[in-house]
C-alpha cells in the first residue's frame, strides 16, 4: 500500500585514488602496539593512568598532524573502598564469606594483581544491606512478579540475579520497585561463561580462561548500575554539561541513580548463596535454571541473613575526552564525527581498547592522506571519550556542552566500542546509512575467508535467501546514544564480534586478545579500513551518501510492529508515512539526477561549479542533515524526557536493546489509551517534520 520503490541512486562506484590509498594504510602491527600501550595499565575513568592515556592519545593525534585538545568535565563518579559479602546467620554449615576477587592467572601478566580495580558496580549506592536472599532469575519485572504471585517473600530481601537479557542497572530498578534492600548480580556459566549456548559459529572454544576465551569461576562482571534508559551522562547535570561550576542536583534526586547497594559476583561466590536457597521457596524449571548442576535454582529466601557491604567513595572529579580535528574545505561547517571511549573497567583490551587502538590508526592514516595534500571536504572530528563505563559520561557531556553547533553542523556520528572480539561483522545504524555500509564493506577483505566483508557478513546474518545482511537498530549502552537519541544526529556503530567471555573482568587483557580475540590483529586492521572508509566517504562525497528512502522502508516495518503491539491502527501515522515515502522517493530521484550532472565536474571545487549546481549541492546536503533532526520531539518521551527521538530509544526495562516508537509502547504497557493516541500523534507529527526537510527544490519537478 506504500508504493515504496528503491531509487536508482546508490553509492556504488569505483573507488577514488584517495580511497584506494586509504585502504592500504592501516597496519595490523601498529594497532597491536597501540593496544599494548592502552592495556599496559588499568585505566579507570578519572584516575591518573586515565589522564596519562588521554595525554598520550592527544600526543599521537598531534604527531599524525591532527590538531587535538583535552576536553575536561566534572561528573560524579564512584570508586570502591571496601566491600564484603557474608552469610552471617542460619545453619552453621551454610555460612561463608565471599572472596570478591578474580584469581591471578600465571600466563596473563596483568591479571597478577587482582586488586588493580576491585569488582564493584559503577554508580552503586554506598552502604550496607542486610537481609535474607532470594534468587530472582534475570531480575525482570516479570521475574519479580512471578515470585510475588507464588507467595515468595520479596520485600526486605537481597535479590540475587543473574547477568543476561537486561542492562544491570535496570535489574536493580526492578528489585527496588519490589522492595528489595540490596542486589547481587552474578555471571551464570550458561549466560556469561563457558556454557554459553550463543557462541558464534567460528572459533567456538567453550572453555574458561585461560584454556578458552570464556569467563572462569572466579571472574565477575563489573559495570555501571545507572538506569541507562532514563538518562545518559553525569547523573547530577541532566541535559546540560558538567562543567566545573555547573549547578548540580543531589544524587538522591537524580532519576538515574539506584538507592540500594549492590555487588557483582562470580559464580563461585554466588554458589553458596544458591545452596542456601536450596529447598526453600519455589522452583521454576523451564526458564529459571542456569548452568550450575549442583543446585536446583530455588527462589528462597534463605533461612539465614546476608550482610552486603559496599563502601564506595562518591566524588565529583575530572574526566578527559580527547578531541582531534581536521578542518574541512568546501563544507567546513558540516562535521563527520568518529569516536570511541578510552576508559576501561580494568585493562579493557576488547572493551574499549580495541576501538581506541583502531581509532588511532585511522587518525594516523588520515594524517598520511594529509601529507599527500588531501583535505576533507567536510570537517572530521575524532573523539576519544572518557567515563563511558559509568554512563556514557564523556560523550554525553561533550554533546550537551556543544549542543548548538552540533545541532547546526553535526552530520553523522560513527561509533566504535568493543571494536574487535572476534571475526563476525556487526553494524547497527540509522537506516539512511545502510546503503553506504553495504558499499564500504564490499571494498574490505575479511581476513579469515578472503571474501569481502559484505559477503562474509551476508553468510551469517542475511534476512532470508538472497537478502541483504541485517543492520541492527541502535538501542543504548554506548556513546552513540547522546548523538542519536538526544540530538538527532544520524549514527552508526560497527564491530567484529566473537566468543568474548571476559567482558568487564581483569582478564579482558592484552594476553586474551593475543591468544583468542585477534592473534594477528588483521581484524583490527579491517575495522580501521571499514570505519575509516565510512568517515572518508561521509566527509568527501559531494552529496552526502545518506538515503532517506531506506529510513522510510524501516519505518513501515516499525509501524506494523507497534500496531500489532497496540492492537490498533494509527491512521495519522500511516498518513505521515505515506508522505515520507513519496517525499523521500522524489527527493532521491532529484539527488540521482544531481549526482549525474555533478559526475563530470568531479575534479572541481564547489566554487568552480556552475552556480546553480553549487547552490543545489549546499541545499540538498543541508536537507540530508536536517532529515534525522526532524524526528526529535523537543518534549521527549514522557517517562524520560532526555530521550527525544520519536523513533529510536533504548527499551525502558532492557536498556541495551532498541524499542522503536517507545512512547507509544510504554503507553500501551500502562494501559493508557489516551496517552497511546497522543504518543502516536506526536510520532506522526515529527515524521512529517522529517519529511518536510526533504521537500523538493528541484524546479524541473
Ligand atoms: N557500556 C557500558 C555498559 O554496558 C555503560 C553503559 C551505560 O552505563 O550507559 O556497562
Ligand atoms: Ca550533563
Ligand atoms: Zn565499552
Ligand atoms: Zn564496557
Amino acid at each position: 500500500q506504500y508504493n515504496h520503490r528503491a531509487t536508482p541512486r546508490l553509492p556504488s562506484r569505483p573507488l577514488t585514488a584517495q580511497e584506494e590509498l586509504f585502504l592500504t594504510l592501516p597496519e595490523a602491527d601498529r594497532i597491536h602496539e597501540n593496544l599494548r600501550v592502552y592495556t599496559s595499565e588499568a585505566h579507570l575513568a578519572g584516575t591518573e593512568s586515565d589522564y596519562a592515556q588521554a595525554v598520550w592519545t592527544k600526543d599521537r593525534f598531534e604527531e599524525y598532524g591532527i590538531e587535538a585538545e583535552l576536553s575536561t568535565y566534572y561528573p560524579l563518579l564512584n570508586y570502591p573502598i571496601h566491600r564484603s559479602l557474608a552469610l552471617i546467620s542460619g545453619p552453621e554449615e551454610l555460612r561463608y564469606e565471599a572472596s570478591l576477587r578474580e584469581d591471578p592467572v600465571e600466563e596473563d601478566e596483568t591479571s597478577l594483581n587482582p586488586d588493580a580495580v576491585p569488582t564493584f558496580h559503577g554508580y552503586s549506592k554506598n552502604g550496607t544491606a542486610k537481609g535474607r536472599v532470594i534468587y530472582a532469575n534475570y531480575g525482570t519485572l516479570k521475574d519479580f512478579q512471578f515470585l510475588v504471585d507464588q507467595g515468595v517473600e520479596v520485600q526486605g530481601t537481597i535479590a540475587l540475579m543473574r547477568y543476561g537479557g537486561s542492562f544491570r542497572g535496570l535489574k536493580l530498578r526492578a528489585a527496588e520497585k519490589f522492595g528489595c534492600v540490596g542486589a547481587l548480580i552474578y555471571s551464570d556459566p550458561i549466560d556469561d561463561g563457558a556454557l554459553n549456548k550463543e557462541g558464534f559459529p567460528f572459533m567456538h572454544d567453550a572453555k574458561p580462561y585461560p584454556e578458552g576465551p570464556w569467563r572462569s569461576e572466579s571472574s565477575a562482571q563489573r559495570g555501571s548500575v545507572q538506569y541507562l534508559s532514563l538518562l545518559a551522562g553525569d547523573p547530577l547535570t541532566p541535559g546540560y554539561a558538567a562543567t566545573k561550576d555547573a549547578p548540580r542536583i543531589k544524587r538522591e534526586d537524580s532519576p538515574a541513580m539506584t538507592q540500594i547497594p549492590s555487588l557483582p559476583l562470580s559464580f563461585r561466590d554466588a554458589l553458596p548463596l544458591l545452596k542456601a536457597t536450596q529447598g526453600h521457596g519455589v522452583i521454576r524449571e523451564e526458564d529459571w535454571k542456569g548452568g550450575l548442576d549442583s543446585i536446583d535454582y530455588y527462589s528462597g529466601p534463605t533461612l539465614g541473613e546476608v550482610e552486603l557491604v559496599n563502601h564506595v567513595d562518591d566524588k565529583i572529579t575530572p574526566i578527559w575526552n580527547v578531541i582531534g580535528r581536521i578542518n574541512g574545505t568546501d563544507e567546513a561547517d558540516k562535521a563527520v564525527i568518529i569516536g570511541n571511549h578510552r576508559d576501561a573497567w580494568v585493562y579493557g583490551a576488547v572493551d574499549p581498547s580495541s576501538g581506541s587502538s583502531v581509532l588511532l590508526e585511522i587518525a594516523r592514516s588520515f594524517g598520511e592522506l594529509l601529507k599527500t595534500g588531501w583535505k576533507p571536504r567536510r570537517t572530521i572530528i575524532f573523539g576519544s571519550w572518557d567515563a563511558e563505563e559509568y554512563g556514557l559520561v564523556g560523550s554525553t557531556e561533550w554533546v550537551e556542552d556543544n549542543r548548538e553547533w552540533l545541532d547546526k553542523e553535526g552530520a553523522v556520528y560513527v561509533n566504535m566500542d568493543t571494536a574487535v572480539s572476534g571475526v563476525h561483522f556487526e553494524a547497527s545504524a540509522s537506516p539512511s546509512l545502510n546503503p553506504l555500509l553495504y558499499e564500504i564493506t564490499k571494498h574490505v577483505t575479511d581476513p579469515r575467508t578472503n571474501l569481502n566483508v559484505y559477503d562474509a557478513w551476508s553468510n551469517i546474518t542475511t534476512e532470508g535467501k538472497g537478502g541483504k545482511p541485517v543492520v541492527g537498530k541502535l538501542g543504548s549502552g554506548s556513546d552513540f546514544t547522546a548523538f542519536l537519541d538526544h540530538l538527532g544526529i544520524t549514527s552508526v556503530d560497527v564491530s567484529f564480534h566473537g566468543d568474548y567471555g571476559v567482558y568487564h573482568s581483569n582478564y579482558d587483557s592484552f594476553h586474551w586478545m593475543e591468544k583468542f580475540g585477534d592473534p594477528t590483529f588483521e581484524y583490527h586492521a579491517a575495522m580501521a579500513r571499514i570505519a575509516g572508509s565510512l568517515v572518508l566517504r561521509l566527509a568527501d562525497e559531494r552529496v552526502l551518501p545518506l538515503y532517506p528512502t531506506d529510513y522510510a522502508a524501516e519505518l513501515i516495518k516499525y509501524t506494523a510492529d507497534i500496531e500489532k503491539y497496540a492492537g490498533k491502527t494509527f491512521s495519522e501515522l500511516h498518513g505521515a508515512l505515506k508522505r515520507m515515502v513519496r517525499r523521500s522517493n522524489r527527493f532521491e530521484n532529484t539527488l540521482g539526477r544531481l549526482e549525474k550532472k555533478l559526475a563530470k565536474y568531479s575534479d572541481l571545487k564547489d566554487s568552480e561549479l556552475p552556480e546553480d549546481l553549487a547552490a543545489q549541492v549546499a541545499t540538498v546536503n543541508e536537507q540530508l542533515v536536517r532529515f534525522e533532526r526532524g524526528f526529535l520531539d523537543p518534549k521527549g518521551i514522557q517517562s524520560r524526557p532526555w530521550f527525544k527521538h520519536v523513533v529510536y530509544a533504548p527499551s525502558l526495562w532492557e536498556g541495551y536493546s532498541s524499542q522503536t516508537f517507545a512512547a507509544i509502547a510504554e503507553a500501551v504497557d500502562e494501559n493508557d489509551d489516551k496517552q497511546v493516541d497522543y504518543a502516536a500523534h506526536r510520532a506522526a507529527k515529527f515524521i512529517k517534520k522529517a519529511s518536510k526537510s526533504l521537500k523538493s527544490h528541484d524546479s524541473h519537478h
